[in-house]
């Protein structure tokens, strides 16, 4: 499954929304905050504010040092949540240690959430009711909806219970009719789970994890969000070469969910630039 093909349909469409909002009046503005100088946040950023422009979406970046108080951070998101200009609020995670990203991702103002992850999001996926759904999950099934993957009655694993991955991916799935069991690094007998999956989905992104091919279904889809660094280049969770020849879909790692993670970002901006304009999209 091809992650830059299908972000790229995704990020067309989002263009053609810009323009809509532009006839409303509303040039959609997204602002993105990292604390601190981790490496892996600041080039996720600029690929980031690299599609906004791509696409019209007006985006700006506060890059606060590793040393800002919670307080100072919590008042530059109560004036973005205020901010009339501003639709679109995201801090780059992981905040430096210190920091308590609970209460951070709190102070958005739900509307402006578009990593979806305050609780009034997350709680309304729970609840079936999808609005701002977190940017990997929501990629994922645009990957399997794209590549006409069963979702319905299917059986999917995920490997992760992160608030950002496995939780909204679960409910996205539930709510597809999908029968989802969630796996975390306590799942005894992980493989006897994995090798049940329609649908593998593995976010663990440890150098020492992989998921082979005796581990996996035949015909079945592996999609793998995990990122690890061995010898200094980027790989998944999956040995990609091996589990290809096993499976019936998999995603590329890099080129799967990395940029279907950006594109929905985007999507999530459109829509929460229209949720504030009272636009139906
Ligand atoms: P996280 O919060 O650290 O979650 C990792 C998950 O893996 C946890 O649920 C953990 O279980 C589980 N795990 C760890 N070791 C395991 C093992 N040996 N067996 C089974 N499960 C194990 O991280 P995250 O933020 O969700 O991200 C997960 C991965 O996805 C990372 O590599 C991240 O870089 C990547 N990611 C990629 C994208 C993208 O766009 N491609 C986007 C987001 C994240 P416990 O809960 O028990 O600790």
């Amino acid at each position: 499954m091809d992650g830059k093909l299908v972000a790229g349909e995704v990020k067309k469409q989002v263009a053609v929304h810009v323009q809509q909002l532009e006839k409303h009046g509303t040039v959609p503005f997204l602002v993105t905050i990292q604390v601190g100088d981790d490496a892996a946040s600041a080039s996720y950023l600029k690929a980031k504010h690299k599609a906004a422009d791509e696409v019209g979406i007006r985006s700006e970046s506060h890059h606060l040092p590793a040393d800002t108080s919670q307080d100072k951070l919590e008042a530059l998101l109560g004036q973005l949540n205020t901010n009339p200009k501003v639709n679109g609020i995201l801090v780059q995670l992981p905040l430096p240690p210190g920091f308590n990203e609970e209460r951070v991702i709190e102070r958005i103002i739900p509307y402006k959430d578009v990593d979806g992850l305050h609780p009034i999001n997350a709680g309304k996926l729970a609840a079936g009711h999808e609005e701002l759904v977190p940017g990997t999950p929501k990629g994922v099934i645009k990957l399997l909806n794209y590549y006409k993957v069963p979702v319905a009655g299917s059986r999917a694993v995920i490997i992760n219970r992160s608030n950002l991955v496995g939780r909204p991916l679960a409910n996205l799935l539930l709510n597809r009719d999908a029968t989802v069991t969630v796996c975390h690094s306590k799942t005894p007998n992980l493989s006897g789970m994995t090798r049940t999956a329609d649908i593998l989905v593995s976010a663990v992104g440890k150098e020492v994890f992989q998921i082979r091919a005796e581990h996996v279904k035949p015909n079945s889809t592996v999609v793998d969000v995990g990122l690890t660094r061995v010898d200094g280049k980027l790989r998944g969770d999956v040995d990609f070469e091996k589990v290809n020849r096993v499976a019936g879909y998999i995603t590329p790692v890099p080129g799967g969910v990395g940029p279907m993670t950006i594109a929905c970002l985007l999507e999530n901006t459109i829509l929460a630039s229209s949720i504030q304009i009272g636009l139906k999209v």
